[in-house]
C-alpha cells in the first residue's frame, strides 16, 4: 500500500456531483428548506427525506434515484461551493490513513456540467466551482467543463462559450468534456462546439463507446473531433480501436465503475488489457466515488492485486501507468497553444 500511496497519481475523470461525500449530502439534506420552491417536486422531496434518514447507497440505482435530490441540494452557489470543497478535499488533502499523510491524488482535473438554477446562472455555477478549485495551486487542481449529450444547440453553445471565455479571463478551465446519457443526441451537431474549444486551446475529452448500443457512426464521429483523451472507450470495434491507437488519445479507465455498471463483465475481460498490450496511454480514474464507493488508491490496488481480484500487473507497470496519468493532464505548462 505504501508503494501505491507514494506514487504521484493524477485523477483525470471525476464528476463533481458524482463524487460528493455522502456525509455532506446528509448534512445538506438536514439543512434544506423543504418549503422552498427549489425543492418542489415529490422526487426531490423523497430523495431528501431518504438522505435525512441516513440512506446507504448499496446499489447503483439507489444513487441514480437520488440524483434529482443531489441536484436540488447543490442548486445554490453556497451549497455548490461546499460540495466542491468536499470533493477537492477528498482527492487532494492529506489522507489521515496514510503514514506520511499522502493525498489520494497529486493532481485533480474535476469535471462538472454547469446548471442554471433559480439561484444561479451557468456562469455563476462555474464561478462558484472555480473559486474552490483555484484555492489549490495550478499544479494540484483544474476544471473541465462538461457538455451533456442531452443539451440542445443553444445550451451547448452557451456552455462551450463560457469555458472559452473563462479560460481567456485567466480562470483555471483547462478543457471540455462530453458526458451524459451515452445514447442521447446527434454527435454531428456537437462538432462545431468541440472545434471551438480546441481552437481556444482547451483540452477535449469525450465519453465514447460506453455501451454496446453505441453505433460505429457515433464513435467515428466523436473520434473525428480529434479528442486529446477518451472516457471509457469500452466498446470499440477493430476499426475504431485502430483509429484510437493511431491518434494516441489517452484513455481514461474506470475499472470499478465499469464492473458495477456491468459494461465489463470481469477484470479479465476488461478493455484495459487491449490498451496495455498495445502500450497505449491510459490513466486510472474513479468516475463517481459516491455511487461506486471507490477511491483512487483502491483503483490502483486493482492493478497490482493478483487475478481474479486484480489485474496482476508488476510494480514497474503500475509506476508507468501513474506516470502516464501525470503526463496526460491538460494543465501541463505550455502544452497547448492559446488564441
Ligand atoms: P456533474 O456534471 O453534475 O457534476 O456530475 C454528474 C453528471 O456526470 C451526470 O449527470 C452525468 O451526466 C455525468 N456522468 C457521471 N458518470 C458518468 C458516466 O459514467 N458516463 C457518462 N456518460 N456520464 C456520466
Amino acid at each position: 500500500v505504501d508503494f501505491l500511496r507514494d506514487l504521484p497519481k493524477a485523477e483525470l475523470h471525476a464528476h463533481l456531483n458524482g463524487c460528493i461525500p455522502i456525509a455532506l449530502l446528509q448534512k445538506l439534506a438536514n439543512e434544506a428548506d423543504l418549503s422552498s420552491s427549489a425543492v418542489s417536486s415529490d422526487v426531490v422531496k423523497a430523495g431528501i427525506e431518504r438522505l435525512k434518514a441516513g440512506v446507504e447507497l448499496n446499489e447503483i440505482n439507489d444513487f441514480f434515484g437520488l440524483f434529482p435530490a443531489i441536484y436540488a441540494l447543490t442548486a445554490s452557489p453556497a451549497t455548490l461551493a461546499e460540495a466542491t470543497r468536499a470533493v477537492l478535499a477528498q482527492f487532494l488533502e492529506s489522507d489521515p490513513l496514510a503514514p506520511r499523510g499522502q493525498p489520494m491524488a497529486a493532481y485533480l482535473e474535476l469535471r462538472t456540467t454547469p446548471r442554471a438554477t433559480q439561484a444561479m446562472s451557468r456562469r455563476e455555477y462555474l464561478e462558484a466551482v472555480l473559486a474552490e478549485v483555484e484555492r489549490y495551486p495550478p499544479t494540484r487542481a483544474a476544471l473541465l467543463v462538461s457538455l451533456d449529450r442531452r443539451m440542445d444547440a443553444s445550451a451547448a453553445e452557451e456552455v462551450v462559450g463560457l469555458a472559452v471565455q473563462l479560460k481567456q479571463e485567466g480562470r483555471r478551465v483547462v478543457g471540455v468534456d462530453l458526458c451524459g446519457d451515452p445514447l442521447a443526441g446527434n454527435m454531428a451537431d456537437f462538432e462545431q462546439f468541440f472545434r471551438r474549444a480546441k481552437e481556444a486551446g482547451l483540452g477535449v475529452t469525450l465519453h465514447i463507446a460506453e455501451t454496446p448500443d453505441n453505433t460505429h457512426e457515433d464513435t467515428l464521429k466523436l473520434l473525428s473531433f480529434k479528442p486529446d483523451r477518451l472516457g471509457h472507450a469500452t466498446f470499440l470495434d477493430a476499426g475504431a480501436r485502430d483509429a484510437v491507437f493511431s491518434n494516441n488519445a489517452c484513455v481514461e479507465i474506470c475499472l470499478t465503475s465499469n464492473l458495477l455498471c456491468k459494461t465489463a463483465s470481469s477484470l479479465e475481460q476488461h478493455h484495459i488489457r487491449h490498451y496495455l498490450e498495445a502500450n497505449h496511454p491510459i490513466t486510472i480514474c474513479t468516475d463517481d466515488t459516491l455511487p461506486f464507493r471507490n477511491n483512487l488508491l483502491d483503483e490502483y490496488a486493482l492493478l497490482l492485486a493478483k487475478a481474479p481480484q486484480g489485474l496482476g500487473l508488476t510494480r514497474f507497470d503500475v509506476e508507468r501507468i501513474s506516470a502516464m496519468s501525470m503526463a496526460s493532464r491538460f494543465a501541463l505548462p505550455a502544452s497547448r497553444p492559446t488564441v
